[in-house]
């Protein structure tokens, strides 16, 4: 990895805990020439637009990560009421063929509660964080998390309706998301009960699947109630700490987004559809440091970006292997 690189991986951790991503201060020979040459070529320019015009959007990833979100959540429905022991619990914390699986947010709140390491836990943790490491972090947001897919759903009409004029996006501070984890840690430490668990519309829903519907329903119904009429996404923007904890554990994940400079055009369509869109500064004109910069840690690998770009310059990638599509 190139010193630019590194420097840009560092400032996207301090962007992933709230920080605003800046200009670069310095930029590669390879990629001052391509934006040199990019600069008022009009005959490219014009090629780009055409390509634009002529790009078929494709749903290809969206449609295989609502597929796998699906199966996943059903997964243990099914489990539960065919009463098949391969699969047991929801998805805080469950057991597959015999193994603990915990999900990590989780396992730190039962562990900040008890105020000590409960070694039945961290095996089980363990087993998670090597999954998500492999898999890419947030990964679990977009590919497995219920509320994902209720709040992508409600996200559409917010966009309808702040077409029509009806709404605006109310956008707050992306430290909040920081500072919220600080808070329900603190909380779970002082308190002695897992608080962030009774709130978690990700755990509500999915014990809502699998045991049937409950009054806390009505939570998850106002969150994204306020998604639709107040603020886009604002759960999984500015609140939720699983997002934060699953982001830290893709610092390290081979499973990334690549962006290719050369053929990208700069219009930005990545980045109005994209969760985090501060993760996408990069494809801004004259923002690149390399001609190939991987998408810092808070991508949710949700694909949205690839299906979008009309010119291929976005891609999902295994680091060490080839390309996955
Ligand atoms: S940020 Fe939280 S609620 Fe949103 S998708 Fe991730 S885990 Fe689910
Ligand atoms: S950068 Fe792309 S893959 Fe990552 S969250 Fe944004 S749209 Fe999804």
């Amino acid at each position: 990895m190139s010193a630019l690189l590194k420097r840009r991986f560092v400032d996207q951790i301090k962007v992933m805990f709230g920080a605003e991503p800046s200009k670069p201060k310095e930029i590669s020979p390879a990629a001052q020439q391509i934006h040199f040459y990019k600069k008022g070529n009009r005959d490219l320019i014009a090629e780009n637009l055409h390509a634009r015009a002529h790009a078929g959007h494709s749903n290809k990833w969206r449609n295989r990560r609502w597929a796998t979100l699906i199966f996943a959540n059903l997964l243990f429905t099914l489990s539960f009421f065919l009463d098949i022991q391969i699969l047991e619990g929801a998805l805080t914390a469950s057991r597959f063929v015999g193994f603990h699986l915990i999900d990590l947010n989780s396992a730190l709140q039962v562990m900040l509660a008890h105020k000590h390491i409960i070694n039945n836990l961290l095996i089980g943790t363990g087993t998670v964080l090597v999954l998500w490491v492999l898999l890419g972090g947030r990964t679990f947001c977009s590919w497995v998390c219920p509320y994902h897919l209720l709040a992508e759903w409600a996200e559409k009409i917010h966009l309808y309706l702040a077409k029509k004029k009806l709404v605006t996006d109310q956008t707050m501070d992306r430290r909040l998301r920081t500072v919220f984890w600080a808070i329900f840690a603190l909380l779970a430490l002082a308190t002695g009960y897992t608080v962030y668990e009774a709130i978690s519309p990700t755990g509500i829903l999915s014990r809502a699947l699998i045991y049937g519907p409950g009054l806390a329903l009505l939570w998850v119904l106002a969150l994204l109630f306020f998604e639709v009429f107040f603020s886009r996404r604002a759960w999984c923007r500015y609140a939720c700490p699983i997002g934060l904890t699953y982001g830290v554990v893709g610092i390290v994940s081979p499973v990334r987004i690549i962006y290719k400079l050369d053929a990208c055009f700069h219009e930005g369509d990545c980045r109005k559809v994209c969760l985090v869109p501060h993760v996408l500064d990069t494809v801004i004109k004259g923002r690149a440091v390399e001609k190939e910069v991987p998408i810092g840690p808070d991508c949710t690998r949700c694909g949205l970006c690839v299906d979008t770009c009309p010119t291929g310059s976005l891609s999902f990638e295994v680091k060490g292997l080839s390309k996955l599509a």
